[in-house]
């Protein structure tokens, strides 16, 4: 279920971002574009020969003005060290050997992570350059050449990736939630994991990003069994002084990777920021449940009857893209609705992984289209043969159809919302494939 996690790194120029677009444009589905948010591209799901992977760009996160050039690589590389499962450092056959290089080369060698050193702009096919082996000198053991723009030696770089990543699915029991507790720092993640733990056994300290490393938690109680992953942390762990918003993108993007439910945790002190639907459009591109808690509802002043309902109303607007997440308002001090927020994340979690059986699907189909008439455009009208359930988390669905072009947004909408309606599904991303049938 959890895909395994590529970082690329190294210096600015080298081609990074020209490979990371050959290997994913190569084989690859970018993860798709969530309306509303623009969001760096530093991440997309790439996939080799049948294996799924998540590959990161670090060198897309974007450096600080104040730091030089090292300080940037230093990160980038512990980012990848915390967070990957093999790492690919890139460097330039016709620069040479940098300090830098060297300086990163170290810090990668010390994590005993696999790496493999791509040494890019090797645009001459079958000819191995005499500069090559100056790269050797980093003591990695997997050197190999590439070129990014024509594509040469890629597909022996993901050969050789893959060769170091577990694909045999994670042993998670079947019935044990993994849950991801992500947003911004000081909005009380790791206050939440407390309480949910219902004893203190991290220490909380009062300002941004002091917390602990995260951790997977399991937790068993009354709503049932859980694992809870708490990504406040792994800061100090890393060193890691600034750009503390950036590195928590990576984390979080690694956490809810390996979760089913994510809990998108937003300060009712602070309202919305455009962090907290960054952070969240990652959960949602991965089509997981999701929840959006809104915390620190004790400490919201002047609060009258219709206080919640307003608030909920705007906070609905502003994650108006991903309107089948519940909101729920807690205080992980007090412990307000921690109760109802595990009673939640079952709910979710089980609509996530729900499958509907196909009789049902298309007797549903057919009172929908009965109620509604498909479009049509020029005389011709669409037709929906045929409905069926194709997997799960997120539940997808395949329409089969006359003519795609005719299956406009706003009904592909009005079906999906017949589903929801119908199979009690409000509560997780859905998704439709739809397929022309001659
Ligand atoms: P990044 O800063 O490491 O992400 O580097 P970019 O991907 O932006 O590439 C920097 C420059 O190197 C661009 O002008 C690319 O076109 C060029 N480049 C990247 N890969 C290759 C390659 O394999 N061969 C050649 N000749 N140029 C390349
Ligand atoms: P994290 O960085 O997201 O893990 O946030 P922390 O859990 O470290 O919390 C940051 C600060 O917010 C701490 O001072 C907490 O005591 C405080 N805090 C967390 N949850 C609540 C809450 O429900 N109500 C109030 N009033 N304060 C909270």
């Amino acid at each position: 279920m959890s895909k395994p996690i590529v970082a690329v790194v190294g210096r600015p120029n080298v081609g990074k971002s020209t490979l990371f677009n050959k290997l994913c444009g190569q084989r690859l589905a970018i993860v798709e574009d969530t309306p509303g948010i623009t969001r760096d591209r530093i991440f997309a799901n790439c996939e080799w020969s049948g294996h799924e992977f998540l590959l990161v760009d670090t060198g897309g996160i974007e450096p600080k003005a104040t730091e030089g050039i090292l300080a940037h690589m230093r990160e980038q590389a512990q980012i990848a060290i915390d967070t990957a499962d093999c790492i690919i450092m890139v460097v330039d056959v016709r620069n040479g050997l940098t300090a830098s290089d060297e300086d990163v080369a170290h810090m990668l060698r010390r994590s005993h992570k696999p790496i493999i050193l791509a040494v890019n702009k090797c645009d001459n096919v079958g000819q191995t350059p005499m500069e090559l082996y100056e790269f050797y000198n980093l003591g990695f053991d997997e050197v190999m050449p590439i070129s990014s723009v024509h594509g040469h030696g890629t597909g022996d770089l993901l050969d050789a990736v893959c060769a170091h990543l577990d694909f045999s699915e994670t042993v998670v029991e079947e019935d044990r939630i993994p849950v991801a507790i992500i947003g911004r720092p000081n909005v009380g993640k790791s206050s939440l994991t407390n309480r949910i733990l219902g004893e203190n056994r991290m220490i909380v300290a009062n300002e941004a990003g002091t917390t602990r490393d995260a951790i997977d938690t399991p937790v068993d109680n009354a709503y049932g069994k859980f694992i809870f992953t708490d990504t406040a942390g792994l800061r100090k762990r890393s060193n890691i002084t600034d750009g503390l918003e950036r590195y928590m993108v990576v984390r979080a993007l690694a956490a809810v990777e390996r979760s089913r439910v994510a809990l998108i945790l937003v300060d009712a002190t602070v309202g919305f920021t455009e962090q907290d639907s960054k952070v969240a459009g990652y959960a949602h591109d991965q089509g997981k449940a999701c929840i959006i808690v809104v915390n620190k509802w004790d400490a919201v002043e002047g609060k009258e009857t219709n206080t919640m309902e307003l608030q909920r109303r705007g906070y609905a607007e502003c994650f108006s893209f991903m309107g089948y997440a519940p909101i729920i308002f807690i205080s992980a001090q007090t412990g307000y609705n921690v109760n109802k927020l595990m009673q939640l994340i079952r709910d979710v979690d089980s609509q996530n992984g729900a499958r509907v059986p196909t009789g049902v699907l298309n007797e549903m189909l057919a009172r929908a289209t009965a109620r509604m008439q498909p479009p049509s455009d020029k005389g011709r009208r669409l037709k929906i043969f045929y409905l069926t359930q194709a997997s799960t988390r997120p539940p997808t669905f395949v329409a089969f159809v006359n003519a795609k072009h005719l299956f406009h947004f706003s009904y592909q909408r009005y079906i999906i919302n017949q589903i929801r309606e119908n199979f009690g599904l409000e509560h997780t991303p859905i998704r439709l494939v739809v397929r022309e049938r001659g």
